[in-house]
């Protein structure tokens, strides 16, 4: 499964986010919760709708979709150049497929700050910069060892895309600029794709404010949405050390305290789909009297490779779909009535599944 790596500065309260993300209590009872390690977490992604499908239906049991996170711990600055195990964790970076950003934007005299004060355009700019400076070493050395294979006039064409990639690559790397914003042509990019780079994941921040600041924000938010917005990146405002109480509560407390607080959901649920839309992930749904169930995938995965989420054989033997939208149904409140309403589709390979999707997958075994 795809997942999210949370970055950020010691001390910023990563570890308060992930364990309030991970905590059971703020897993869906009934789902088995498993910790892969003691830094990586399944969550279950929230959704309003499953609960809504399975009024509706009525099935013997519930199953949410999942995500991953991954607490990475450690990043300091010099990590580029090895300072405190950095390599490690810039590894660790680099198996991930998006990353949230975790900046402090909370006073309190009690947490030590490692770089000095209270300043999140600082600590962006110190974390940005080693993964920069990571991708730039990175790219450096590949482009080395590129510059002599496309020597010859008669160089292999994939030797000339890489070529140009890294070239571009090395440009915007050297101006300052994420990897991310790198003009590649899609044969470029799917080249790029073997050097895992970091600054060429999606990346979100996440704005760790005190209770005072969740509604309004303060002064540091108002910076670091700023920053954001030039950069086109998402920003999600979360009080870690409320959220890591609202987890430890019973469904019923949470609600009142939330409402308590002016809030409606818990800033991890906030968190959760923002992470998910960073990585272009949609849920559709199967539903039948036995379970209602939330997958995901890829937006724009067509049927069989939807199908393909639940077993590969699904999608070996993939013949159709019989298919409408969880939508029709709330509309019309019964499989029943959307089909009388002619809303239920049969759909072919060809289908691109959309958000919210209920489908029926007919193979062969
Ligand atoms: P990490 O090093 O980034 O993983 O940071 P931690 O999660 O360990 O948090 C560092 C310290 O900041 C801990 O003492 C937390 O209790 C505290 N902390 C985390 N989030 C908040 C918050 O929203 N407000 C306040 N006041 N303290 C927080």
């Amino acid at each position: 499964p795809l997942n999210c790596g949370i970055v950020g500065l010691p001390n910023v309260g990563k570890s308060t986010i992930f364990n309030a993300l991970t905590s059971a209590k703020a897993q869906a009872a009934n789902y088995p919760f498993c910790t892969i390690d003691p830094n990586t977490g399944v969550v279950t992604v929230p959704d309003e709708r499953l609960a809504k499908i399975s009024a509706l239906i009525q099935p013997k049991s519930l199953v949410p979709t999942t995500m991953e996170f991954i607490d990475i711990a450690g990043l300091v600055e010099g990590a580029s150049k090895g300072e405190g195990l950095g390599n490690q964790f810039l590894g660790h970076i680099r198996a991930t497929d998006a990353i949230a950003h975790v900046v402090r934007c909370f006073d309190d005299a009690e947490v030590v700050h490692v770089a000095g004060g209270v300043n999140p355009l600082h600590d962006i700019d110190i974390i940005n910069t080693e993964l920069l400076l990571a991708d730039l070493d990175t790219v450096e050395k590949r482009y080395a060892k590129v510059e002599k294979l496309n020597k010859p006039a008669n160089a292999d064409h994939k030797v000339k895309t890489e070529f140009a990639a890294l070239t571009k690559l090395k440009d915007v790397l050297n101006a300052g600029k994420p990897a991310r914003t790198a003009d590649l042509t899609d044969e470029e990019r799917l080249i790029a794709r073997e050097l895992f780079l970091i600054t060429a994941k999606p990346q979100l921040y996440v704005a760790n404010v005190d209770d005072s600041g969740i509604i309004d924000g303060n002064a540091y938010t108002a910076a670091v949405e700023k920053r954001a917005a030039e950069e086109g990146a998402q920003v999600v405002r979360i009080c870690g050390a409320m959220e890591s109480e609202i987890a430890q509560l019973e469904p019923a407390e949470r609600d009142e305290f939330l409402k308590d607080m002016g809030l409606s959901e818990p800033g991890l649920n906030r968190l959760i789909h923002s992470a998910y839309r960073l990585l272009d992930l949609i849920t559709y749904f199967t539903a039948g009297v036995q379970e209602v169930r939330a997958w995901t995938i890829k937006r724009g995965t067509k049927a069989p490779g939807a199908a393909g989420v639940i077993h590969s054989d699904f999608e070996k033997g993939f013949i159709k779909a019989d298919c409408y939208a969880s939508d029709d149904l709330f509309t019309y409140g019964s499989e029943q009535a959307v089909k009388e309403k002619g809303l239920l589709r049969s759909e072919g390979k060809e289908y691109i599944v959309k958000d919210g999707d209920i489908l029926f997958f007919k193979f062969n075994v």
